[in-house]
């Protein structure tokens, strides 16, 4: 039996509030995010008055973590996550919920079934009823599935089987789409394609489900855990046979670079294998480019150890999976900066407003798509949203009634300011923001390689939307 769901959040107010934790958050994290200055009044609350917050309190307070990933710690991250998966044991979340995080189910349904599900759900009574039943807010649209999904074009395409003559020297990629760009938003995923093998490079879409992000989210870790080995067998395949593991998607991306990893270089598996010598530890420095430090054994055998959330996955190929998957726009950007790019980047001729997305400035590589665009002689891209600004939207959290609300508060800050922007086109790389921005300013939005692979059929992509927003 694990910790319970209290404990682990009472855990969190320990580490994090009161006199003997650390308090940085306090007012580092006041803006930002709605957890941690509840958090802390919850804490303060029951200093006055002598009572530990409730079950219930707890629970509101966990569900009010979005999984941006913008405070300091990872840990505190993976405890709020644990502490979803012990409530999750507990109290079984209700089916609304489990439908709606199934992102890859949801998917392949919804663009099975698109011919019949997108026109009754334009019809209001059908789209007030199928809120209702997966308890979505009713002010957010229904999404839209597409009538073929990503991956049924790139099977016709003859993308999902490994090239059998591979020529020696011509890069290989395989791409890692996601459940958004698969089911939702394909002519992304297509335009990631086209740039790719418009640049010599073959692509395989190799079989994949769902990162598992929004099964975590929901505390749903049993379903979570298989995905994850499934896409650990599929992908690690692919590394053998020397792919190169893109993702288009920033939390696809931010999921196997920075959470899946977690405390895996701790196991005793990655310390046989980095043979130091038996008496120290060979431990990330902290720093982004892969640099390792050593600490005695004797005291931090105990402390440094891989008990996180995926510790029950093999830790080598947890590390062995961080270390190959690269972002598109990383990817693109080395191509350039390396001169192997084979073909020049369309310019784009409208003037641009970038927001960057939580998971993507996680990942710690820059900004590749706006390096990238701002780099093309005659573009203009403005950047909007700080470093600590996140759209609120938390994959499929914003659709949630009781989250809606929540969603738009966290965002308000850099929807105010992407709000201004009215003269210029707004384009992410995160489709759920995506979903956020289309939600709240009524703008088409669009992605940065639909601005850099086909600037004609962009310009019809464009009249299109507008033509339904
Ligand atoms: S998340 Fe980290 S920095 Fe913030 S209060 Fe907790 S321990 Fe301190
Ligand atoms: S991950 Fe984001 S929402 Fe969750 S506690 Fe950290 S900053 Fe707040």
């Amino acid at each position: 039996m694990g910790e319970s769901f209290t404990s682990l959040v009472l855990g969190i107010f320990k580490k994090c509030a009161g006199r003997s934790g650390c308090e940085v958050c306090r007012e580092h994290m006041e803006e930002d995010c709605l957890f941690f200055p509840e958090m802390y009044r919850l804490h303060d609350l029951a200093e006055e008055t002598g009572t530990p917050p409730d079950e219930k309190a707890l629970a509101s307070l966990v569900d009010l973590c979005t999984l941006c990933g913008l405070c300091p710690c990872q840990d505190i991250r993976m405890l709020v996550l644990k502490a979803k998966a012990a409530r999750a044991e507990e109290k079984k979340p209700p089916l609304s919920a489990r439908l709606l995080s199934d992102a890859r189910q949801a998917g392949q349904w919804g663009t099975a079934f698109s011919a019949v599900i997108n026109p009754l759900n334009r019809l209001g009574p059908v789209t007030t009823l199928t809120k209702k039943a997966l308890d979505i807010h009713p002010q957010r649209s229904l999404p839209v599935f597409s009538k073929e999904s990503f991956f049924a074009w790139a099977q016709k395409r003859g993308l999902s089987a490994p090239e059998k003559r591979s020529e020696k020297d011509v890069p290989r990629v395989a791409y890692f789409a996601g459940c958004s760009a698969g089911y939702l938003f394909p002519d992304v995923a297509k335009a990631a394609v086209g740039m790719l093998e418009q640049n010599g490079i073959q692509v395989f879409v190799p079989s994949q489900d769902c990162c598992s992000m929004p099964l975590i989210m929901e505390g749903n870790q049993k379903t979570a855990e298989k995905r994850i080995l499934a896409n650990l067998e599929n992908l690690g395949a692919c590394v053998q046979e020397g792919y190169d593991i893109v993702c288009s998607c920033p939390t696809c991306g931010y999921f196997f670079k920075n959470l899946l990893v977690e405390t895996a270089y701790y196991s005793d598996a990655f310390q046989q294998q980095s043979g130091t010598d038996a008496t120290v530890m060979k431990v990330p420095s902290g720093s982004k480019d892969q640099t390792f430090t050593t600490v005695p054994k004797s005291i931090y055998q105990n402390i440094l150890k891989d008990k996180g959330y995926f510790s029950g996955i093999d830790p080598l190929q947890r590390i062995d999976l961080s270390l190959k998957v690269k972002d598109m726009g990383e990817y693109l950007l080395s191509l350039q900066n390396s001169g192997k790019a084979a073909v020049a980047l369309r310019v784009p001729v409208q003037p641009l407003a970038y927001f960057a997305p939580c998971h993507q400035r996680e990942q710690g590589m820059g900004q590749p798509y706006y390096q990238l665009i701002s780099s093309l002689p005659g573009a203009d891209i403005k950047q909007v949203g700080s470093d600590m600004q996140c759209c609120g939207m938390g994959g499929h959290l914003g659709y949630k009634k009781n989250f809606h609300d929540h969603s738009l508060a966290i965002g308000r800050p850099v929807l105010d300011k992407l709000s201004m922007e009215s003269g210029r086109t707004l384009i992410t790389d995160c489709l759920s923001c995506r979903l956020q921005l289309q939600h709240t300013l009524f703008a088409p939005v669009f992605h940065p390689l639909e601005m850099l692979q086909d600037i004609r059929e962009w310009g019809n992509n464009l009249k299109k939307h507008i033509r339904s927003s």
